[in-house]
């Protein structure tokens, strides 16, 4: 029986060997799958690497990174207690968004990385993560309010969050951000499968 963290090996070696968003994979240095413990029940999910995150291969390392460990550390939790992903797993070159087909294309790999840590609770950093996951999202009305998601035989919580890298400098947002994030992380404690 493999561990659920050589599963994720296996399908980011899958990811390589298809060719998923070629375009974006030439110009990137490597993909960055994810960071943290397989055996999670709770897995953050972000939009798409950014360059430190492209040199270094894991997610949310740069000033973003920084401010969602110390909500983290605000929460008595480490890196190595959840897990933590993007949406799309190579950088897009100069940092724009990613394209709807970019996100499309990684869906399916989300998706199977999701039912090999089978979650309790799923928290997305950011308006497009969000959106993803609950379509007719309004992140201002909506960060920080738990939906229940169903995926074939798993069922999650999603609860959406701004994006770290837009509150980090917003005080009000900052704020809120850290006030949803402890919250989330309390719901998330309750969630746990014993
Ligand atoms: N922003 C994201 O959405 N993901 C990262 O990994 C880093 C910054």
């Amino acid at each position: 029986m493999q561990t659920k963290q050589q599963q994720l090996d296996h399908l980011a070696a899958e990811i390589i060997e298809k060719g998923v968003c070629m375009e974006l994979a030439q110009q990137a240095t490597q993909l960055v799958m994810g960071d943290g413990n397989a055996d999670t029940s709770i897995v953050f999910i972000g939009e798409a690497p950014g360059k430190n995150e492209d040199e270094q291969g894991k997610p949310f390392v740069g000033a973003a990174g920084r401010f969602l460990n110390e909500m983290l550390e605000a929460a008595h939790l480490q890196r190595s207690d959840v897990y933590i992903t993007n949406i799309v797993k190579y950088r897009p070159p100069n940092n724009r968004d990613p394209s709807p087909e970019e996100k499309h294309d990684f869906w399916p790999y989300l998706m199977r990385q999701l039912e090999i840590i089978n979650p309790t609770v799923v928290i997305t950093l950011g308006r497009h993560s969000g959106a993803a996951f609950i379509p007719d999202l309004v992140i201002s009305r909506d960060h920080g309010r738990a939906r229940k998601v169903q995926y074939h035989s798993h069922e999650f919580l999603v609860i959406p969050l701004y994006h770290p890298a837009a509150a980090l400098y917003n005080g009000s947002m900052r704020q809120v951000l850290i006030d949803d994030f402890l919250a989330a992380s309390e719901l998330a404690r309750l969630q746990e499968r014993p």
